[in-house]
């Protein structure tokens, strides 16, 4: 053998083990965490909580909370849910909707955004649970993003007559021109199965919720409106405006099982108690 072909021969073999140890590093790598941010997207004083369970407690008072979520994977950023509008926090004595509910910002999503690093334009994916003035606040703020939305909320928002479904288009006056995947069923939006879009409908003709497989917390769903708080979960209630009441509680019964079958906790967006229970940004999950 030539001097030449020995040393032709090592730099080949030196070659290959180093592609191997390349390969093999890649398989063993682990995952690199999610993580989740919880945002407080203001405030709701609803001063007749039978709105949302008939016949149950007329006339009396419930507080919820309006919450927001940021989901940092390595491929993308999703925020689910723009809050209500940011302007707000200028009428701190808060504004009233259908002389039922009193709406409150104290802290703006933007600067929530932007106390951990991530401005608006960083936002890569917009998932909007539905298009309810509390849940599509601040869109605007996200002309860059992907939006994630079934074709039926869709079609709703953008459609004839957006009021018969609660909706109101001066709450999201940008938002037809978003890039958007319109969605007919669940949908992966990363594609490794840890943030899944869950069709979720009732509360509205396209409701959607948000499935986060986190390493350490655990698995997790953010319900939109599929409730508004604990005890409607644990009676299966469905509030008197929405969309489709019968849908909505046969919806809430499968994610039950849902929940069951893949050990999650439904994380409910706009239930003060919980809440209370869930650390908010700039503390994250992971
Ligand atoms: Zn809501």
């Amino acid at each position: 053998m030539t001097k030449q072909s020995i040393l032709m021969r090592a730099v080949f073999a030196v070659t290959l083990i180093s592609i191997l140890a390349a390969c093999a590093a890649k398989l063993s790598a682990p995952e690199q965490p999610l993580r989740l941010y919880a945002f407080d997207c203001g405030i709701i004083e609803v001063l007749d909580v039978s709105l949302f369970q008939p016949g149950i407690g007329e006339g009396e008072r419930k507080t919820l909370v309006n919450t927001c979520y940021l989901i940092i994977h390595p491929e993308g950023t999703l925020l689910w849910d723009t809050g209500l509008p940011d302007a707000l926090v200028n009428t701190p004595e808060g504004t009233t909707l259908y002389e039922v509910f009193v709406m409150r910002v104290t802290k703006t999503l933007a600067a929530q955004l932007k106390e951990i690093n991530y401005p608006p334009e960083a936002i890569d994916f917009l998932g909007i649970s539905h298009m309810h003035g509390d849940h599509v606040g601040n869109a605007d703020l996200f002309p860059q993003a992907m939006l994630l939305m079934q074709k039926e909320e869709y079609d709703a928002a953008f459609g004839a007559n957006p009021n018969k479904f609660g909706f109101n288009p001066t709450a999201y006056p940008t938002l037809h021109s978003n890039p958007v995947k319109k969605l007919e069923g669940d949908y992966d939006v990363f594609g490794d199965g840890r943030v899944i879009i869950k069709r979720t409908l009732g509360h509205t003709p396209g409701h959607q919720a948000l499935y986060v497989k986190l390493a350490e917390t655990g698995n997790i769903l953010l319900s939109g409106d599929l409730v508004h708080f604990t005890d409607n979960w644990v009676h299966k209630r469905a509030p008197s405006f929405n969309f489709d009441k019968e849908r909505t509680v046969t919806t809430m019964n499968e994610v039950e099982e849902f929940l069951e079958e893949n050990q999650a906790t439904l994380w409910i967006q706009h239930d003060k108690e919980q809440n209370a229970g869930i650390k908010h940004s700039p503390a994250y999950y992971e």
